[in-house]
């Protein structure tokens, strides 16, 4: 654009340091070139449509992209540490049985910049730095394998982001081959495959993933993972009372995890509305944690953030569907009535 090179390291800087949304803002540009600017690119392309702020501090964001697709993205805080959640695919095609993404199935991928994006909103959330990342919002980030390494190398670039790798995680439902691939980059973020159950019969029942994928290759790559990053494994679980919280559950989710030397991290239910599951009190949680414990392996149960801002992957995205819905087929009844007054009719 004919500017002297400096230009572009301040620019970036107003990008990636000071996480503007607006050219304008940039206040050390000349005036002509911010307008230049604004009217050749995009900073943010997305707009946030609803904000929910839970008691706890945690800041859900629903975000619109040009062409109507909504995401959530999550700012989780914990004393001077700031965590995001960001969502790598516009619903999610795993459709695992408790979870209210995979509801309606897989929209799209999400960009390297509609992921990257992400941060920059929630970097307005906080008076902290995004310290952590947690790829755990809407989508199945292996599934989206270019994307979330691209958006990756952005947030640990020191000239961008600037966030330790070690402070990221890549939560998959467990894609072997897409495991084995984030094993052979140069990154070492740390993995959790969410296992929710360790057998391949129970499994099967609560994701339908797991057709494709036994459980047998999710370790070996889990192996291979830890082999080569030397960074442990963790294992989400998702508690389910009466279905994957009996003591046979326990046993083999124990074996599973010394296998592998991993860090259990048990969740409890986020209820969903319509699904035909329970939220575990905190007692059968402790029971279940102590089974664990029990024969040895390393559990933590993790804690449960943003209740009330409908924080459990896809819920916000689906109570603002169904509340929409509403007042769009109260809007259309009444836009026939007074048609129908109108023409006449009763
Ligand atoms: N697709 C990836 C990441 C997104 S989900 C994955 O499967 O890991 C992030 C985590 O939230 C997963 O462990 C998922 O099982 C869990 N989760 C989804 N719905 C939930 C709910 N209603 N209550 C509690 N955890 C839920």
């Amino acid at each position: 654009m004919g500017q002297p090179k400096y230009r572009t390291d301040q620019i970036a800087r107003w990008i990636w340091q000071e996480r503007v949304g607006d050219f304008s803002a940039m206040s050390n540009l000349p005036a002509e070139l911010r307008q230049t600017l604004a009217d050749r690119f995009v900073l943010r392309s997305g707009k946030v449509v609803e904000r929910t702020k839970a008691a706890d501090g945690t800041v859900k964001l629903l975000i619109e992209w040009p062409d109507g697709e909504r995401i959530e993205t999550v700012m989780i805080p914990s004393g001077t540490r700031a965590t995001a959640c960001v969502s790598t695919q516009v619903g999610c095609g795993m459709k695992c049985a408790f979870c209210a993404s995979g509801m309606h199935g897989l929209k799209r991928n999400l960009t390297v910049a509609e992921i990257v994006e992400q941060v920059m909103h929630l970097s307005g959330e906080t008076p902290n730095r995004i310290s952590h990342v947690v790829f755990m919002g809407m989508g199945e980030p292996l599934a989206n394998y270019e994307a979330t390494v691209g958006a990756i190398r952005a947030m640990i670039d020191p000239q961008r982001l600037g966030i330790s790798a070690r402070h990221i995680t890549v939560s998959t439902v467990g894609l072997p081959k897409g495991i084995r691939k984030l094993a052979e980059e140069d990154i070492p973020v740390t993995l959790a495959i969410s296992l929710h159950a360790a057998t391949d019969a129970m499994r099967r029942e609560i994701i339908p993933a797991a057709l494709r994928y036994p459980l047998e290759e999710i370790m070996l790559a889990a192996q291979e993972f830890f082999d080569s990053r030397h960074r442990q494994v963790t294992l989400e679980y998702v508690v389910l009372p009466g279905v994957n919280d009996t003591n046979v559950c326990a046993e083999s989710l124990a074996r599973v995890a010394m296998r592998l030397a991993a860090n259990v991290n048990l969740i409890s239910f986020n209820p969903v509305p319509s699904l035909p599951f329970s939220r575990p009190t905190s007692a059968e949680m402790r029971a279940f944690a102590d089974r664990l414990e029990k024969r040895g392996a390393n559990v933590q149960i993790r804690r449960s953030r943003g209740l009330e801002a409908d924080a459990a992957c896809g819920q916000l995205r689906q109570r603002k569907a169904t509340t929409e819905e509403t007042a769009l087929t109260t809007e259309n009844t009444e836009s026939t009535e007074r048609k129908d007054e109108a023409e006449g009719k009763p």
